[in-house]
C-alpha cells in the first residue's frame, strides 16, 4: 500500500501532512519514506514507466529545469524521447508542454498614450477605483479599462444586502428631515415604525420584487428589516450621545456632485478629478471652530487600520474628511477642523449574556456595534461625541480616564497636526498614483498583508492567470505598522517639508 500526501498547495504554499501521517509513523517506525522531489538517481529511474505514467513526472521535473533548478539529466532524456516519438499524439503535448513552462501572463506598460486614451483626461476617479489600483494595477485595468460586464443573475448577493441598507437608511433620514423631526427627540418605537414602513416601500420593489420570489427571500425581508431597525436605534443613539449634529446624508462630491471634486494636480500639469459619496457627516461647532465628522456605513466588518491608510489600502475616510474640510472652510470663516472619521457597522449581533435586563443587552450592542475609525486627540471634542463616556466608551473607540481627563494610551487617536499631514501624505500618495496609472501601468501585482490577499474577492483570476508558480508573478507585502510607527513616518514627512 503507498500512502501519499501533497507538501504543497496549486499556489506553491507549504502544506502540513495530515496528522494521520504522524500516527502511521508511530505505529510503523520501519515505514519507508521517500519524496518525489528528492528522489535519488535509482527512485529516478524507477519513476520512468510507462510512458502516460512518466509523462506527469517528466512535465514537473521539466518545470524545475525551466526555473533553473539542479535535477536528474535523465529527465531530458526522457523529454528527448517523447520529442522524437512519431506519434503525434506526444508531439503535440510536448509542443503544449514547452508552451506552459515559458508561458508568460504579465503584460507590458500599456504606454502613456493607450493609457491616455482609454481613461481620457482628467482622470475622473472614485476612492474605490484608486484604492482598487494600489491592490493590483492589473485588476484596476480590467475592470476601469476593459471593462467587462459580469452577467447579471437573479439573485441576492452581498452588494445587494450594502445598498438596501443605504437605501433604507437615506429615506429614513429623509423622512426625519421632511417631517421636521429632532434626531434626539425621537422615541425608539417610532424609530422602529418609520424604519418599517420605509422597508414596505423598497423590499417588494427591489430587483424585480426578488425578495418576494421565495420563502427563502421572504425570511430574509424579515431579517433586514431586524437590522435595520437595530442600525436606526443605534444612529438615534449616538446622536443622542453627541453635540453633533447630522448635516448631510448620502454627499456626493463630484463633476455632478452636489460639491466639486477635490482637484489633485499631476506632475506633468494633467489633473485628477476625486469624486465620491460620503454616508454621512456630521458638525458641530465650537467658539470659532467648526468639527466635522464623517461615518461611512458598513454592512459587514470593517475596520480601520492607520497602517493601512499610510500605504493607501484605506483612503475613503479620509479622502472624504478633506472634501468636507475644503468645503466648510470655504463656506465659514472660523476654522473647519477634522472631528473623526468612521466606520459604522450595520448588524444585529448575537449578544451572549446571562442578564436579561433591556439595558444590560443593548450596552451589549453598543459595544459590539462600537464605531471604527480616529478621533481627533482632544479630550472635550471626545466628550462632545459621547457625552456617557466614563472609562472606555461604548461608542468610540478610545477611552477617557474620569479620575485626570486622560485618553487611553489604547485609544484611536491622532494630533491635528498629525490628521493634516497624514491628509497631506495621501494627496501626495493618490499624485503619484495618477502618474503611475496614466503612464500606463497595468502590471499583475496583487498586494498581501498577513494572509489577506488582494486576490481573495477578485474576479479576473480567470483574466490574469496569476499563479506563483511563474517567476515574475509574486505578491507585494504591505507591511503592518504600529500606530507610533505611522505617526513617527508622519512627523517625519512633516519636518522634511
Ligand atoms: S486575481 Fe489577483 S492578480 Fe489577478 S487581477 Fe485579481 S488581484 Fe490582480
Amino acid at each position: 500500500m503507498w500512502i501519499s500526501y501533497a507538501l504543497a498547495d496549486s499556489k506553491g504554499e507549504t502544506l502540513r501532512p495530515s496528522i494521520l501521517i504522524d500516527r502511521l509513523k508511530r505505529l510503523f517506525p520501519r515505514l519507508n519514506f521517500s519524496s518525489d522531489l528528492l528522489a535519488d538517481e535509482q527512485e529516478h529511474l524507477e519513476m520512468v514507466s510507462t510512458p502516460k505514467a512518466a509523462y506527469k513526472y517528466m512535465t514537473a521535473h521539466m518545470r524545475n529545469a525551466a526555473d533553473g533548478k539542479e535535477d536528474s539529466l535523465l529527465w531530458w532524456l526522457v523529454y528527448d524521447w517523447y520529442k522524437r516519438h512519431p506519434d503525434e499524439e506526444w508531439a503535440h503535448r510536448i509542443g503544449m508542454l514547452t508552451e506552459g513552462l515559458f508561458h508568460q501572463n504579465q503584460e507590458p506598460s500599456l504606454g502613456r498614450e493607450k493609457a491616455v486614451a482609454l481613461y481620457s483626461l482628467p482622470v475622473k476617479a472614485s476612492v474605490s477605483r484608486l484604492e482598487q489600483y494600489v491592490k493590483c494595477p492589473f485588476a484596476h485595468f480590467v475592470r476601469y479599462g476593459l471593462r467587462p460586464a459580469e452577467r447579471k443573475e437573479y439573485t441576492v448577493a452581498a452588494p445587494d444586502l450594502g445598498e438596501l441598507f443605504h437605501l433604507s437608511i437615506e429615506k429614513f433620514t429623509a423622512r426625519i428631515a421632511v417631517q421636521g423631526l429632532d434626531w434626539r427627540e425621537l422615541k425608539d418605537h417610532e424609530c422602529e415604525s418609520m424604519l418599517d414602513d420605509v422597508m414596505d416601500e423598497i423590499l417588494p420593489e427591489y430587483n424585480h420584487g426578488i425578495l418576494q420570489s421565495t420563502h427563502r427571500y421572504q425570511y430574509l425581508s424579515k431579517r433586514l428589516k431586524r437590522i435595520g431597525k437595530r442600525a436606526v436605534w443605534l444612529l438615534t443613539d449616538h446622536i443622542r450621545r453627541s453635540k453633533f449634529n447630522p448635516v448631510g446624508h448620502e454627499i456626493s462630491f463630484g463633476l455632478k456632485g452636489t460639491y466639486p471634486p477635490i482637484e489633485i494636480g499631476l506632475a506633468d500639469g494633467e489633473k485628477m478629478l476625486l469624486e465620491g459619496r460620503i454616508d454621512r457627516c456630521d458638525i458641530y461647532e465650537r467658539e470659532n471652530d467648526l468639527f466635522i465628522n464623517v461615518i461611512d456605513y458598513k454592512s459587514g466588518a470593517e475596520s480601520f487600520d492607520l497602517s493601512d491608510a499610510w500605504f493607501g489600502l484605506k483612503l475613503q475616510l479620509l479622502v472624504y474628511l478633506e472634501a468636507m474640510l475644503e468645503q466648510e472652510q470655504r463656506r465659514i470663516d472660523g476654522k473647519a477642523r477634522p472631528g473623526g472619521i468612521f466606520y459604522f457597522r450595520i448588524d444585529d449581533p448575537l449578544i451572549n449574556t446571562k442578564e436579561s435586563v433591556g439595558e444590560a443587552i443593548e450596552k451589549e450592542i453598543r459595544k459590539k456595534l462600537k464605531l471604527k475609525g480616529l478621533v481627533l486627540k482632544d479630550v472635550n471634542l471626545i466628550r462632545s461625541m459621547d457625552n456617557k463616556i466614563s472609562g472606555y466608551s461604548e461608542v468610540l473607540p478610545v477611552g477617557v480616564s474620569d479620575k485626570n481627563d486622560s485618553i487611553y494610551a489604547n485609544s484611536s487617536v491622532l494630533e491635528e497636526e498629525d490628521f493634516i499631514w497624514l491628509i497631506k501624505h495621501i494627496k501626495e500618495f493618490i499624485r503619484e498614483l495618477g502618474a503611475e496609472m496614466l503612464n500606463g501601468n497595468i502590471n499583475i501585482s496583487p498586494t498581501k498583508k498577513g494572509d489577506e490577499t488582494a486576490c481573495r474577492y477578485c474576479p479576473y483570476d480567470g483574466i490574469c492567470q496569476f499563479d506563483l508558480q511563474l517567476e515574475n508573478n509574486r505578491y507585494r507585502l504591505i507591511p503592518s505598522l504600529k500606530t507610533e510607527e505611522v505617526i513617527e513616518r508622519i512627523r517625519l514627512r512633516r519636518e522634511e517639508n
